[in-house]
Protein backbone atom coordinates (compact mmCIF):
# COMPACT_ATOMS: atom_id res chain seq x y z
CA UNK A 1 0.00 0.00 0.00
CA UNK A 2 1.44 3.32 -0.89
CA UNK A 3 0.36 6.65 0.60
CA UNK A 4 0.33 9.82 -1.42
CA UNK A 5 -0.72 13.25 -0.27
CA UNK A 6 -1.88 16.22 -2.34
CA UNK A 7 -4.01 18.73 -2.53
CA UNK A 8 -7.82 17.57 -1.16
CA UNK A 9 -9.43 19.97 -4.36
CA UNK A 10 -13.10 18.33 -4.00
CA UNK A 11 -14.34 15.94 -1.10
CA UNK A 12 -15.67 12.62 -0.87
CA UNK A 13 -14.32 9.48 -0.79
CA UNK A 14 -13.95 7.09 -3.96
CA UNK A 15 -12.72 3.52 -4.07
CA UNK A 16 -12.09 2.04 -7.53
CA UNK A 17 -9.93 1.02 -9.96
CA UNK A 18 -7.69 3.49 -11.76
CA UNK A 19 -7.41 4.60 -15.15
CA UNK A 20 -4.22 6.41 -16.57
CA UNK A 21 -4.84 8.92 -19.02
CA UNK A 22 -1.61 9.49 -21.11
CA UNK A 23 -1.43 13.10 -22.31
CA UNK A 24 2.40 14.27 -22.40
CA UNK A 25 3.10 11.82 -25.16
CA UNK A 26 1.85 11.77 -28.29
CA UNK A 27 0.64 7.99 -28.46
CA UNK A 28 -1.02 6.94 -31.58
CA UNK A 29 -3.17 3.85 -31.49
CA UNK A 30 -5.50 2.73 -34.46
CA UNK A 31 -9.18 2.50 -34.01
CA UNK A 32 -11.60 1.16 -36.32
CA UNK A 33 -14.12 3.81 -37.11
CA UNK A 34 -17.65 2.55 -38.14
CA UNK A 35 -18.55 3.32 -41.63
CA UNK A 36 -21.23 5.61 -41.09
CA UNK A 37 -18.97 7.79 -39.17
CA UNK A 38 -16.36 8.23 -41.55
CA UNK A 39 -16.85 11.70 -43.28
CA UNK A 40 -17.06 12.77 -39.61
CA UNK A 41 -13.94 11.91 -39.34
CA UNK A 42 -12.69 13.34 -42.06
CA UNK A 43 -14.24 16.31 -41.06
CA UNK A 44 -12.79 16.27 -37.40
CA UNK A 45 -9.33 15.77 -39.54
CA UNK A 46 -10.46 18.94 -41.19
CA UNK A 47 -11.07 20.90 -38.44
CA UNK A 48 -7.47 20.10 -37.20
CA UNK A 49 -6.08 21.49 -40.25
CA UNK A 50 -7.95 24.58 -40.07
CA UNK A 51 -6.66 24.90 -36.18
CA UNK A 52 -3.03 24.52 -37.46
CA UNK A 53 -3.07 27.06 -39.94
CA UNK A 54 -4.78 29.76 -37.27
CA UNK A 55 -1.55 28.37 -34.92
CA UNK A 56 0.62 29.22 -37.56
CA UNK A 57 -1.34 32.63 -38.29
CA UNK A 58 -0.48 33.36 -34.48
CA UNK A 59 3.17 32.05 -34.92
CA UNK A 60 3.71 34.40 -37.94
CA UNK A 61 2.68 37.52 -35.91
CA UNK A 62 4.68 36.73 -32.92
CA UNK A 63 7.79 36.43 -35.10
CA UNK A 64 6.88 38.87 -37.30
CA UNK A 65 7.13 41.33 -34.27
CA UNK A 66 9.90 39.96 -32.76
CA UNK A 67 12.41 38.89 -35.64
CA UNK A 68 10.85 40.62 -38.31
CA UNK A 69 10.00 39.85 -41.99
CA UNK A 70 12.43 37.66 -43.56
CA UNK A 71 12.18 35.23 -40.61
CA UNK A 72 8.51 35.11 -40.51
CA UNK A 73 8.79 33.48 -44.25
CA UNK A 74 9.95 30.41 -42.52
CA UNK A 75 6.18 29.95 -41.16
CA UNK A 76 5.68 29.99 -45.24
CA UNK A 77 7.59 26.11 -45.04
CA UNK A 78 5.10 24.67 -42.48
CA UNK A 79 2.18 26.22 -44.30
CA UNK A 80 3.42 25.25 -47.67
CA UNK A 81 3.43 21.55 -45.43
CA UNK A 82 -0.05 22.18 -44.35
CA UNK A 83 -1.44 22.97 -48.24
CA UNK A 84 0.30 19.34 -49.43
CA UNK A 85 -2.11 17.32 -50.92
CA UNK A 86 -0.08 14.51 -48.84
CA UNK A 87 -2.20 16.15 -46.02
CA UNK A 88 -5.46 17.89 -47.65
CA UNK A 89 -5.72 14.49 -50.01
CA UNK A 90 -3.85 11.07 -48.47
CA UNK A 91 -4.97 11.31 -45.13
CA UNK A 92 -8.59 11.77 -45.76
CA UNK A 93 -8.33 8.74 -48.57
CA UNK A 94 -6.36 6.90 -45.80
CA UNK A 95 -9.52 7.46 -43.30
CA UNK A 96 -12.05 6.48 -46.12
CA UNK A 97 -10.30 3.31 -47.38
CA UNK A 98 -8.93 1.66 -43.97
CA UNK A 99 -11.66 2.31 -42.41
CA UNK A 100 -9.10 3.75 -39.24
CA UNK A 101 -9.14 7.29 -37.08
CA UNK A 102 -7.52 10.58 -38.27
CA UNK A 103 -4.28 10.14 -35.79
CA UNK A 104 -3.86 6.67 -37.41
CA UNK A 105 -3.80 7.72 -40.88
CA UNK A 106 -2.26 10.70 -40.49
CA UNK A 107 0.94 9.00 -38.38
CA UNK A 108 0.53 6.02 -41.51
CA UNK A 109 1.02 9.34 -44.35
CA UNK A 110 3.93 10.76 -42.27
CA UNK A 111 6.07 7.56 -41.82
CA UNK A 112 5.10 6.66 -45.73
CA UNK A 113 6.95 10.01 -46.68
CA UNK A 114 9.94 9.87 -44.27
CA UNK A 115 10.66 6.35 -45.76
CA UNK A 116 11.24 8.47 -49.09
CA UNK A 117 12.94 11.37 -47.40
CA UNK A 118 15.46 9.05 -45.89
CA UNK A 119 16.16 7.79 -49.07
CA UNK A 120 17.56 11.20 -50.22
CA UNK A 121 21.24 11.75 -50.80
CA UNK A 122 21.06 15.57 -50.67
CA UNK A 123 21.29 16.21 -46.43
CA UNK A 124 19.49 19.08 -46.80
CA UNK A 125 16.52 18.12 -48.19
CA UNK A 126 16.71 15.32 -45.77
CA UNK A 127 16.37 17.21 -43.19
CA UNK A 128 13.51 18.92 -44.10
CA UNK A 129 11.58 16.40 -42.92
CA UNK A 130 11.43 17.91 -39.43
CA UNK A 131 9.45 20.33 -40.69
CA UNK A 132 7.52 17.68 -42.03
CA UNK A 133 7.08 16.13 -38.61
CA UNK A 134 6.55 19.35 -36.81
CA UNK A 135 3.49 19.84 -38.92
CA UNK A 136 2.50 16.14 -38.27
CA UNK A 137 2.85 16.93 -34.65
CA UNK A 138 0.61 20.23 -34.43
CA UNK A 139 -2.04 18.44 -36.22
CA UNK A 140 -1.38 15.32 -33.60
CA UNK A 141 -1.99 17.99 -31.30
CA UNK A 142 -5.35 19.35 -32.15
CA UNK A 143 -6.65 15.90 -33.30
CA UNK A 144 -5.50 14.58 -29.78
CA UNK A 145 -7.45 17.63 -27.90
CA UNK A 146 -10.29 16.72 -29.56
CA UNK A 147 -9.65 12.42 -29.12
CA UNK A 148 -9.66 13.80 -25.28
CA UNK A 149 -13.53 14.84 -25.22
CA UNK A 150 -13.81 10.87 -25.52
CA UNK A 151 -13.37 11.40 -21.82
CA UNK A 152 -17.13 11.32 -22.04
CA UNK A 153 -17.06 8.11 -23.30
CA UNK A 154 -15.07 6.19 -20.58
CA UNK A 155 -18.00 3.62 -20.10
CA UNK A 156 -17.16 2.04 -16.65
CA UNK A 157 -16.40 2.95 -13.20
CA UNK A 158 -13.29 4.33 -12.40
CA UNK A 159 -10.92 6.95 -11.21
CA UNK A 160 -9.17 8.96 -13.49
CA UNK A 161 -5.19 9.66 -12.99
CA UNK A 162 -3.83 12.40 -15.06
CA UNK A 163 -0.96 14.47 -15.17
CA UNK A 164 -3.26 17.74 -15.49
CA UNK A 165 -6.91 18.12 -16.62
CA UNK A 166 -8.56 21.16 -17.84
CA UNK A 167 -11.55 22.83 -17.05
CA UNK A 168 -12.37 21.94 -20.74
CA UNK A 169 -11.83 17.85 -19.86
CA UNK A 170 -13.37 18.08 -16.54
CA UNK A 171 -16.72 19.80 -17.69
CA UNK A 172 -16.77 16.14 -20.24
CA UNK A 173 -16.63 14.17 -17.06
CA UNK A 174 -20.40 14.81 -15.82
CA UNK A 175 -21.41 12.68 -18.59
CA UNK A 176 -18.97 9.93 -17.60
CA UNK A 177 -18.93 7.42 -14.63
CA UNK A 178 -15.74 8.55 -13.62
CA UNK A 179 -15.83 8.29 -9.41
CA UNK A 180 -13.00 10.57 -9.23
CA UNK A 181 -9.56 11.82 -10.61
CA UNK A 182 -6.31 12.70 -9.10
CA UNK A 183 -3.85 14.29 -10.79
CA UNK A 184 -0.09 15.88 -10.84
CA UNK A 185 -0.70 19.15 -11.19
CA UNK A 186 -3.13 21.82 -10.02
CA UNK A 187 -3.79 23.87 -7.14
CA UNK A 188 -7.31 23.81 -4.64
CA UNK A 189 -9.09 26.94 -6.45
CA UNK A 190 -8.26 25.79 -9.97
CA UNK A 191 -11.08 25.89 -12.08
CA UNK A 192 -10.95 22.14 -12.60
CA UNK A 193 -10.76 21.98 -8.98
CA UNK A 194 -14.11 23.95 -8.62
CA UNK A 195 -15.86 21.88 -11.71
CA UNK A 196 -15.16 18.82 -9.96
CA UNK A 197 -17.25 20.39 -6.78
CA UNK A 198 -20.02 20.96 -8.89
CA UNK A 199 -20.00 17.79 -10.51
CA UNK A 200 -19.58 16.59 -7.04
CA UNK A 201 -16.82 14.20 -7.96
CA UNK A 202 -14.30 13.55 -5.41
CA UNK A 203 -11.13 14.93 -6.85
CA UNK A 204 -6.72 15.40 -5.37
CA UNK A 205 -4.61 17.65 -7.21
CA UNK A 206 -0.97 18.76 -6.56
CA UNK A 207 0.35 15.20 -6.22
CA UNK A 208 3.59 15.39 -8.33
CA UNK A 209 4.10 12.19 -9.58
CA UNK A 210 0.82 10.21 -8.98
CA UNK A 211 0.33 9.27 -13.50
CA UNK A 212 3.62 7.83 -13.18
CA UNK A 213 3.14 5.66 -9.86
CA UNK A 214 -0.54 4.21 -11.13
CA UNK A 215 -1.09 1.94 -13.30
CA UNK A 216 -4.32 1.49 -15.16
CA UNK A 217 -5.92 -1.38 -13.57
CA UNK A 218 -4.85 -0.75 -10.01
CA UNK A 219 -7.33 -0.51 -6.90
CA UNK A 220 -7.35 3.34 -5.55
CA UNK A 221 -8.68 4.88 -2.67
CA UNK A 222 -9.33 8.80 -3.11
CA UNK A 223 -9.95 10.83 0.06
CA UNK A 224 -10.85 14.06 -1.65
CA UNK A 225 -10.81 15.80 2.29
CA UNK A 226 -7.93 14.68 3.40
CA UNK A 227 -6.46 14.99 -0.36
CA UNK A 228 -4.52 11.55 -0.29
CA UNK A 229 -4.40 8.86 -3.00
CA UNK A 230 -3.99 5.18 -1.59
CA UNK A 231 -2.57 3.01 -4.18
CA UNK A 232 -3.14 -0.79 -3.38
CA UNK A 233 -4.56 -0.33 -0.24
CA UNK A 234 -5.13 -3.42 2.39
CA UNK A 235 -8.36 -5.08 2.81
CA UNK A 236 -8.80 -3.13 6.21
CA UNK A 237 -7.89 0.30 4.75
CA UNK A 238 -10.61 -0.52 2.21
CA UNK A 239 -12.74 -1.75 4.75
CA UNK A 240 -11.93 1.58 7.13
CA UNK A 241 -12.97 4.01 4.04
CA UNK A 242 -16.39 1.94 3.34
CA UNK A 243 -17.26 2.89 7.05
CA UNK A 244 -15.77 6.34 6.58
CA UNK A 245 -17.72 6.90 3.04
CA UNK A 246 -20.93 5.84 4.91
CA UNK A 247 -20.70 7.95 7.95
CA UNK A 248 -20.19 10.98 4.84
CA UNK A 249 -23.29 9.60 3.25
CA UNK A 250 -25.12 9.79 6.41
CA UNK A 251 -23.91 13.44 7.71
CA UNK A 252 -25.17 14.71 4.49
CA UNK A 253 -28.51 12.96 4.89
CA UNK A 254 -28.86 14.63 8.06
CA UNK A 255 -27.61 18.02 6.20
CA UNK A 256 -31.21 17.59 4.58
CA UNK A 257 -33.22 19.01 7.01
CA UNK A 258 -32.09 22.84 7.05
CA UNK A 259 -32.74 22.97 3.21
CA UNK A 260 -35.74 25.97 3.28
CA UNK A 261 -34.30 27.26 6.56
CA UNK A 262 -33.17 30.74 6.74
CA UNK A 263 -29.68 31.60 7.09
CA UNK A 264 -30.34 33.61 9.98
CA UNK A 265 -27.31 33.51 12.94
CA UNK A 266 -28.24 32.96 16.40
CA UNK A 267 -28.52 36.89 17.08
CA UNK A 268 -30.94 37.20 14.47
CA UNK A 269 -28.88 38.83 11.66
CA UNK A 270 -29.92 37.17 8.17
CA UNK A 271 -27.59 36.61 4.99
CA UNK A 272 -28.20 35.75 1.51
CA UNK A 273 -27.20 32.24 0.73
CA UNK A 274 -27.04 31.56 -2.89
CA UNK A 275 -25.12 29.17 -4.88
CA UNK A 276 -22.58 29.08 -7.77
CA UNK A 277 -23.49 27.60 -11.13
CA UNK A 278 -21.17 26.05 -13.47
CA UNK A 279 -23.41 24.52 -16.04
CA UNK A 280 -27.15 24.53 -16.65
CA UNK A 281 -26.85 21.02 -16.30
CA UNK A 282 -26.32 21.22 -12.66
CA UNK A 283 -29.68 23.07 -12.04
CA UNK A 284 -31.48 20.67 -10.75
CA UNK A 285 -29.54 19.78 -8.10
CA UNK A 286 -29.52 23.15 -6.91
CA UNK A 287 -32.97 23.57 -7.37
CA UNK A 288 -33.39 20.86 -4.83
CA UNK A 289 -31.20 23.18 -2.59
CA UNK A 290 -33.65 25.70 -1.98
CA UNK A 291 -31.13 28.53 -1.97
CA UNK A 292 -31.94 32.60 -2.15
CA UNK A 293 -30.69 32.55 -5.64
CA UNK A 294 -28.03 31.89 -7.70
CA UNK A 295 -24.97 34.25 -6.80
CA UNK A 296 -22.80 33.68 -9.77
CA UNK A 297 -23.17 31.79 -13.33
CA UNK A 298 -20.04 31.00 -14.96
CA UNK A 299 -20.87 31.08 -18.18
CA UNK A 300 -17.61 30.25 -19.96
CA UNK A 301 -18.54 26.66 -19.90
CA UNK A 302 -21.43 27.46 -22.73
CA UNK A 303 -18.38 28.16 -25.24
CA UNK A 304 -16.09 25.00 -23.95
CA UNK A 305 -15.55 22.63 -26.54
CA UNK A 306 -17.11 23.55 -29.48
CA UNK A 307 -15.29 25.25 -32.54
CA UNK A 308 -17.87 28.39 -32.73
CA UNK A 309 -19.45 30.71 -30.15
CA UNK A 310 -22.92 29.57 -28.86
CA UNK A 311 -25.53 31.71 -30.53
CA UNK A 312 -27.52 34.56 -29.14
CA UNK A 313 -30.62 32.26 -29.25
CA UNK A 314 -29.10 29.47 -27.79
CA UNK A 315 -27.53 31.31 -25.11
CA UNK A 316 -30.80 33.06 -24.15
CA UNK A 317 -32.19 29.74 -24.05
CA UNK A 318 -29.78 28.54 -21.45
CA UNK A 319 -30.20 31.76 -19.64
CA UNK A 320 -34.14 31.48 -19.72
CA UNK A 321 -34.25 28.22 -18.42
CA UNK A 322 -32.32 28.82 -15.19
CA UNK A 323 -34.36 32.09 -14.52
CA UNK A 324 -36.83 30.55 -14.97
CA UNK A 325 -36.52 27.76 -12.35
CA UNK A 326 -34.99 30.20 -9.81
CA UNK A 327 -38.02 32.97 -10.32
CA UNK A 328 -38.35 34.94 -8.59
CA UNK A 329 -35.25 34.74 -6.60
CA UNK A 330 -32.38 36.44 -8.46
CA UNK A 331 -29.86 34.80 -10.90
CA UNK A 332 -26.71 36.50 -11.21
CA UNK A 333 -24.79 35.90 -15.20
CA UNK A 334 -21.24 36.75 -15.27
CA UNK A 335 -20.17 37.68 -18.68
CA UNK A 336 -18.15 34.47 -20.30
CA UNK A 337 -14.46 34.17 -17.95
CA UNK A 338 -12.65 32.99 -21.10
CA UNK A 339 -8.45 32.95 -20.67
CA UNK A 340 -6.37 31.94 -18.02
CA UNK A 341 -6.66 28.29 -17.11
CA UNK A 342 -10.13 28.24 -19.14
CA UNK A 343 -9.72 28.25 -22.97
CA UNK A 344 -12.12 27.89 -25.77
CA UNK A 345 -11.25 25.63 -29.11
CA UNK A 346 -13.22 29.12 -31.03
CA UNK A 347 -9.96 29.99 -32.02
CA UNK A 348 -10.31 33.34 -30.78
CA UNK A 349 -7.30 35.68 -31.37
CA UNK A 350 -5.23 36.31 -28.24
CA UNK A 351 -5.28 34.22 -25.15
CA UNK A 352 -3.33 31.31 -26.64
CA UNK A 353 0.47 31.13 -25.96
CA UNK A 354 0.85 33.51 -23.29
CA UNK A 355 3.36 33.46 -20.75
CA UNK A 356 1.03 34.57 -18.06
CA UNK A 357 -2.15 33.62 -18.91
CA UNK A 358 -3.75 34.41 -15.51
CA UNK A 359 -2.17 37.99 -16.09
CA UNK A 360 -3.26 38.16 -19.67
CA UNK A 361 -6.21 38.70 -21.90
CA UNK A 362 -8.90 37.18 -19.75
CA UNK A 363 -12.87 37.88 -19.16
CA UNK A 364 -13.75 41.56 -19.78
CA UNK A 365 -10.21 42.22 -21.13
CA UNK A 366 -10.67 39.66 -23.81
CA UNK A 367 -14.37 40.41 -24.49
CA UNK A 368 -13.80 43.74 -25.25
CA UNK A 369 -11.17 42.93 -28.15
CA UNK A 370 -14.00 40.74 -29.70
CA UNK A 371 -17.39 43.37 -28.98
CA UNK A 372 -19.21 40.93 -31.66
CA UNK A 373 -19.30 38.35 -28.85
CA UNK A 374 -19.97 40.50 -26.35
CA UNK A 375 -22.63 41.87 -27.32
CA UNK A 376 -24.21 38.83 -28.21
CA UNK A 377 -23.84 37.61 -25.03
CA UNK A 378 -25.36 40.67 -23.31
CA UNK A 379 -28.29 40.57 -25.79
CA UNK A 380 -29.03 36.76 -24.60
CA UNK A 381 -28.73 37.54 -21.17
CA UNK A 382 -31.10 40.95 -21.44
CA UNK A 383 -33.69 38.34 -23.51
CA UNK A 384 -33.67 36.33 -19.79
CA UNK A 385 -34.92 39.14 -18.33
CA UNK A 386 -38.46 38.38 -19.26
CA UNK A 387 -38.25 34.88 -17.16
CA UNK A 388 -36.73 36.24 -13.97
CA UNK A 389 -34.96 38.54 -11.75
CA UNK A 390 -31.62 38.34 -13.65
CA UNK A 391 -28.40 40.45 -13.14
CA UNK A 392 -25.47 40.96 -15.21
CA UNK A 393 -21.78 40.82 -13.46
CA UNK A 394 -18.51 41.38 -15.47
CA UNK A 395 -15.39 39.58 -14.60
CA UNK A 396 -11.97 40.55 -13.90
CA UNK A 397 -12.36 44.34 -14.15
CA UNK A 398 -9.26 46.70 -13.18
CA UNK A 399 -10.35 49.54 -14.19
CA UNK A 400 -13.53 51.64 -14.11
CA UNK A 401 -13.08 52.68 -18.17
CA UNK A 402 -13.82 48.90 -18.47
CA UNK A 403 -16.89 49.13 -16.50
CA UNK A 404 -17.93 52.32 -18.55
CA UNK A 405 -17.01 50.37 -21.80
CA UNK A 406 -19.85 48.20 -20.69
CA UNK A 407 -22.01 50.20 -19.90
CA UNK A 408 -22.01 51.38 -23.36
CA UNK A 409 -22.15 48.35 -25.25
CA UNK A 410 -25.16 47.44 -22.66
CA UNK A 411 -26.89 50.81 -23.23
CA UNK A 412 -26.27 49.90 -27.00
CA UNK A 413 -27.81 46.05 -26.72
CA UNK A 414 -30.82 47.60 -24.99
CA UNK A 415 -31.28 50.15 -27.73
CA UNK A 416 -31.15 47.63 -30.47
CA UNK A 417 -33.88 44.91 -28.81
CA UNK A 418 -36.10 47.49 -27.72
CA UNK A 419 -35.99 48.93 -31.43
CA UNK A 420 -36.52 45.11 -32.00
CA UNK A 421 -39.97 45.53 -30.02
CA UNK A 422 -38.34 43.33 -27.45
CA UNK A 423 -39.99 43.88 -23.75
CA UNK A 424 -37.15 44.54 -20.92
CA UNK A 425 -37.27 45.64 -17.41
CA UNK A 426 -36.57 49.33 -16.35
CA UNK A 427 -33.40 48.22 -14.92
CA UNK A 428 -31.41 45.61 -15.61
CA UNK A 429 -28.77 45.54 -12.59
CA UNK A 430 -24.89 45.37 -13.60
CA UNK A 431 -22.24 43.96 -10.86
CA UNK A 432 -18.62 43.77 -11.41
CA UNK A 433 -16.36 41.22 -9.82
CA UNK A 434 -14.31 42.55 -6.90
CA UNK A 435 -11.21 40.18 -8.01
CA UNK A 436 -7.95 42.29 -8.91
CA UNK A 437 -6.71 44.58 -6.16
CA UNK A 438 -6.89 47.46 -8.04
CA UNK A 439 -10.44 47.16 -7.67
CA UNK A 440 -10.74 46.57 -4.00
CA UNK A 441 -8.46 49.49 -3.62
CA UNK A 442 -10.40 51.68 -5.74
CA UNK A 443 -13.90 51.18 -5.41
CA UNK A 444 -15.32 53.90 -4.30
CA UNK A 445 -14.47 55.27 -7.99
CA UNK A 446 -16.23 51.74 -9.25
CA UNK A 447 -19.19 52.31 -7.57
CA UNK A 448 -20.92 55.25 -9.39
CA UNK A 449 -20.68 52.71 -12.36
CA UNK A 450 -22.12 49.36 -11.06
CA UNK A 451 -24.89 48.72 -8.54
CA UNK A 452 -23.12 45.75 -6.99
CA UNK A 453 -20.09 44.07 -6.07
CA UNK A 454 -19.32 40.46 -5.58
CA UNK A 455 -15.85 39.61 -4.39
CA UNK A 456 -14.20 36.72 -6.13
CA UNK A 457 -11.92 35.32 -3.54
CA UNK A 458 -9.91 32.83 -5.49
CA UNK A 459 -8.53 35.45 -7.93
CA UNK A 460 -8.42 38.26 -5.10
CA UNK A 461 -6.30 36.27 -3.34
CA UNK A 462 -4.27 35.34 -6.25
CA UNK A 463 -3.85 38.55 -7.63
CA UNK A 464 -2.63 39.96 -3.97
CA UNK A 465 0.00 37.33 -2.88
CA UNK A 466 1.13 36.79 -6.32
CA UNK A 467 0.48 32.75 -5.83
CA UNK A 468 -0.92 31.42 -9.10
CA UNK A 469 -4.01 29.53 -8.33
CA UNK A 470 -3.33 26.21 -10.34
CA UNK A 471 0.44 26.33 -9.81
CA UNK A 472 1.30 23.55 -6.79
CA UNK A 473 4.62 24.37 -6.06
CA UNK A 474 3.03 27.52 -4.18
CA UNK A 475 -0.19 26.52 -3.01
CA UNK A 476 0.94 26.51 0.49
CA UNK A 477 0.97 30.16 0.31
CA UNK A 478 -2.06 30.66 -1.25
CA UNK A 479 -4.26 31.88 2.12
CA UNK A 480 -7.69 32.88 2.52
CA UNK A 481 -6.49 33.98 6.09
CA UNK A 482 -3.85 36.27 4.64
CA UNK A 483 -4.44 39.67 6.74
CA UNK A 484 -4.07 41.53 3.75
CA UNK A 485 -6.90 39.63 2.22
CA UNK A 486 -8.91 40.29 5.06
CA UNK A 487 -8.16 44.35 4.84
CA UNK A 488 -9.17 44.43 1.32
CA UNK A 489 -12.21 42.25 1.50
CA UNK A 490 -13.33 44.35 4.44
CA UNK A 491 -12.51 47.54 2.64
CA UNK A 492 -14.59 46.79 -0.34
CA UNK A 493 -17.69 45.86 2.10
CA UNK A 494 -17.11 49.06 4.13
CA UNK A 495 -16.88 51.49 0.81
CA UNK A 496 -19.34 49.67 -0.84
CA UNK A 497 -21.87 49.67 2.38
CA UNK A 498 -21.14 53.70 2.51
CA UNK A 499 -21.58 53.95 -0.83
CA UNK A 500 -25.44 51.91 -0.58
CA UNK A 501 -24.37 48.79 -2.76
CA UNK A 502 -24.73 45.62 -1.50
CA UNK A 503 -21.46 43.01 -1.30
CA UNK A 504 -21.69 39.18 -2.60
CA UNK A 505 -18.83 36.94 -2.03
CA UNK A 506 -18.43 34.19 -4.11
CA UNK A 507 -14.98 32.32 -4.51
CA UNK A 508 -14.21 29.23 -3.06
CA UNK A 509 -13.57 30.75 0.50
CA UNK A 510 -17.78 31.07 1.12
CA UNK A 511 -17.60 27.37 0.54
CA UNK A 512 -14.91 26.47 3.51
CA UNK A 513 -16.72 26.44 6.93
CA UNK A 514 -13.54 27.62 8.88
CA UNK A 515 -13.18 30.69 6.56
CA UNK A 516 -17.19 31.68 7.21
CA UNK A 517 -16.53 32.86 10.73
CA UNK A 518 -14.89 35.67 9.11
CA UNK A 519 -16.98 36.13 6.15
CA UNK A 520 -20.23 36.86 8.31
CA UNK A 521 -18.02 38.87 10.65
CA UNK A 522 -16.92 41.04 7.47
CA UNK A 523 -20.54 41.52 6.81
CA UNK A 524 -20.91 40.56 3.61
CA UNK A 525 -24.51 40.68 2.55
CA UNK A 526 -24.41 37.66 0.39
CA UNK A 527 -22.24 34.14 0.01
CA UNK A 528 -22.52 32.18 -3.14
CA UNK A 529 -21.52 29.10 -2.48
CA UNK A 530 -20.54 25.82 -4.05
CA UNK A 531 -23.54 23.53 -4.28
CA UNK A 532 -21.55 20.27 -2.74
CA UNK A 533 -20.72 22.74 0.61
CA UNK A 534 -24.05 25.18 0.32
CA UNK A 535 -25.88 22.98 3.16
CA UNK A 536 -22.66 22.58 5.35
CA UNK A 537 -22.18 26.74 5.03
CA UNK A 538 -26.03 27.00 6.12
CA UNK A 539 -25.47 24.68 8.91
CA UNK A 540 -22.36 27.14 10.12
CA UNK A 541 -24.34 30.23 9.32
CA UNK A 542 -26.93 29.30 11.69
CA UNK A 543 -24.29 28.59 14.21
CA UNK A 544 -22.73 31.92 14.60
CA UNK A 545 -23.28 35.21 16.31
CA UNK A 546 -22.89 37.79 13.97
CA UNK A 547 -22.03 40.46 16.61
CA UNK A 548 -19.31 38.00 18.27
CA UNK A 549 -17.84 37.47 14.60
CA UNK A 550 -17.59 41.33 13.80
CA UNK A 551 -15.40 41.80 17.20
CA UNK A 552 -13.06 38.68 15.70
CA UNK A 553 -13.03 40.46 12.43
CA UNK A 554 -11.85 43.84 13.75
CA UNK A 555 -9.20 41.86 15.67
CA UNK A 556 -8.28 40.01 12.87
CA UNK A 557 -7.70 43.17 10.32
CA UNK A 558 -4.73 44.22 13.02
CA UNK A 559 -3.02 40.62 12.60
CA UNK A 560 0.50 41.14 11.21
CA UNK A 561 0.04 36.78 9.78
CA UNK A 562 -3.03 34.08 9.07
CA UNK A 563 -1.42 32.41 12.23
CA UNK A 564 -2.55 34.65 14.36
CA UNK A 565 -5.67 35.02 13.11
CA UNK A 566 -5.78 31.32 13.52
CA UNK A 567 -5.35 31.21 17.00
CA UNK A 568 -7.75 33.78 17.45
CA UNK A 569 -10.49 31.26 15.68
CA UNK A 570 -9.00 28.27 17.27
CA UNK A 571 -9.57 30.44 20.89
CA UNK A 572 -13.24 31.15 20.03
CA UNK A 573 -13.86 27.11 19.44
CA UNK A 574 -14.35 28.13 15.61
C1 LIG B 1 -13.23 34.08 -8.17
O1 LIG B 1 -12.24 34.48 -8.77
O2 LIG B 1 -13.29 34.01 -6.92
C2 LIG B 1 -14.42 33.64 -8.91
C3 LIG B 1 -15.54 33.36 -8.30
O3 LIG B 1 -14.30 33.49 -10.26
P1 LIG B 1 -13.60 32.22 -10.96
O4 LIG B 1 -13.32 31.20 -9.89
O5 LIG B 1 -14.55 31.72 -11.97
O6 LIG B 1 -12.36 32.81 -11.53
MG1 LIG C 1 -12.38 34.86 -10.85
Amino acid sequence: MIIIKGIGASPGISIGKAYVLEDEEIVVTRTEIPRDRLRAEVARFKAAQKATHRDLDAAEAKVLKLLGKNHAKLIDAHRLILRDTLITQDVPKRILSEGVNAEFALSEALEAVNQQFEKLEDEFFRERRHDLFDVGKRLLAHLLKHARRSLADIDHSCILISRNLLPSDTINLQESRILGFATDLGGKTSHTAILAQSLEIPAVVGLSDVSRRVKTGDTVILDGEQGLVIISPTPEAVAKYEKAQAAEHEAERALEALKGLPAVTQDEKRFQLQVNLDTPEELKAVLALQADGIGLFRTEYLFMNRPTSPTEEEQAKAYSSVAKAMAPRPVVIRTADIGGDRLTQMGIEGPKNETNPFMGLRGVRLFLRHLDLFKTQLRAILRATAKGDVKIMIPMVSAVAEVQAVRRLLNQAIAELQAEGVALPKMVELGIMVEIPSAAVLLDAFLPHCDFVSIGTNDLIQYTLAVDRVNEHVSHLYDPFHPAVLRLIHNVVTVAHRGGKWVSVCGEMTSDPHAVPLLVGLGCDCLSISPRMFLRVKETVRGLRHAAMARLVAKAVTCSDSEEIRRLMREQGL
